[in-house]
């Protein structure tokens, strides 16, 4: 046993801290010559035509969402289950949200609950886009939910954020873009840091440009043309800003660490599916009081192991179980609170009944699941499990 697991945590070994340190010692600390490096091993890793870096998912989730062209008076569909960012990065640019109910069992939203979403959109606004989220490292039905987008003139911009690793994600056959975190608990990490990847040349030019203030340096693009060509030649100093951005720079020293820790990404993916097997063997005599969420060993990031407990079959209470488990070294976590319930959505949106949400969210829990766990730790976790279980 290695002390006490969280539910998830980073795998940082020396090579990591030297290509940091080396990173450190070089002539650039931001924009220098590891961003395109980390961008083209992103894009290689992932099956992408064009990886962009930035210094979150949420600011990768923003960027996506402006790129779609997503604003005031227009509407985009979140799912429930996921993290605030996923529906922060749509009222971020100033769009509405429409929040979509998920299947009970997986979280996942499906076509059905994405077009029952889309005839709940708000009339006066324009239905421009969806967000599906590969809740856990599941991967939605893509091309099912991609036929309903299409059919409305809708974008499918993927939340990729826990399916980094999972084969195809991140090529967007589907979709216009996908959006991944390398925060701590994620596949890699960077500490801070995201990545959109899209297959549109011209999408990823637009984020790489809003993503550094709205700034432009190619001379093509000039507009102020008496100013930016004094000499007939572009002056080497001139930039032009044709719509305001941000400052969602990954820095190079962060992109050093991505780059290697993305050569470890195989390695890191298929420890976290040992550990899924093994959970799945281990915990499938606790049906049906707990059961794992079922995956049908459909392909699968295991970003999050994620279990569903009957806490009130089981006489207790989903806090209780939690600390009994903290008390034997077991960390847990519950992904998520459905967003839809935040004072600000309610306060914005009314009182929203999505019962496949909140069917997931009452029996959801979170147990450890990250490469550096060892067997004995699994079979600890899953020993707790039943000892709780069966005694509660
Ligand atoms: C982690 C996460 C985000 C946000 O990523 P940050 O890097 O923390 O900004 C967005 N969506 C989902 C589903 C996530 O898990």
């Amino acid at each position: 046993m290695t002390g006490f697991l969280p539910y998830g945590r980073q795998t940082i070994e020396d090579d990591d801290v030297a290509a940091v340190a080396a990173a450190l010692r070089g002539d650039f600390l931001t924009t220098g010559p590891k961003v395109e490096e980390y961008e083209g091993a992103f894009a290689r890793a992932t099956g992408a035509a064009h990886a962009v870096a930035c210094n979150s998912g949420t600011a990768a989730l923003h960027l996506a969402a402006l790129a779609a062209g997503l604003g005031p008076g227009d509407a985009a569909v979140v799912p429930a289950a996921t993290f605030l960012a996923t529906a922060n990065a749509v009222r971020m640019t100033g769009a509405e949200v429409v929040f979509a109910d998920v299947d009970p069992d997986t979280g996942l939203m499906t076509a059905e609950t994405l077009a029952a979403a889309l005839a709940r959109a708000p009339r006066d606004h324009t239905a421009r886009a969806a967000l599906p989220v590969h809740l856990n490292g599941q991967v939605c039905d893509m091309a099912a939910l991609a036929a309903v987008a299409r059919a409305k003139g809708v974008a499918l911009i993927e939340d990729a954020c826990h399916a980094l690793g999972v084969e195809g994600i991140g090529a967007t056959p589907h979709a216009q873009s996908a959006c991944f975190s390398t925060h701590p608990v994620k596949a890699i990490a960077t500490a801070e840091g995201g990545v959109v990847t899209t297959a549109d040349a011209d999408l990823a030019a637009r984020m790489r440009s809003l993503r550094s203030h709205g700034m432009v340096r190619e001379p093509d693009a000039f507009t102020d043309r008496a100013r930016a060509f004094e000499d007939g030649e572009a002056n080497p100093w001139w930039y032009e800003m044709p719509e305001v951005g941000w400052n969602y720079r990954l820095p190079d020293v962060l992109c050093a660490l991505g780059v290697s820790q993305l050569a470890k990404l195989d390695r890191f993916h298929r420890r976290r599916v040992e550990i899924a097997r093994r959970y799945d063997a281990l915990l499938a005599p606790l049906f049906p009081r707990l059961r794992p969420v079922p995956h049908g060993n459909h392909p699968h990031g295991w970003h999050i192991y994620a279990v569903l407990v009957e806490f009130a079959a089981l006489g207790t209470t989903r806090a209780r179980f939690m600390a009994a488990l903290r008390a034997e070294g077991v960390g847990t976590q519950v992904h998520y609170i459905p967003v839809h319930l935040q004072p600000y959505y309610r306060k914005r949106y009314g009182d929203l009944r999505l019962p496949g949400a909140e069917a997931y969210y009452a029996r959801c829990l979170s147990i450890p699941l990250f490469p550096a766990m060892t067997d004995e730790d699994v079979r600890h976790v899953a020993d707790s499990l039943a000892r709780l279980v069966g005694s509660a």
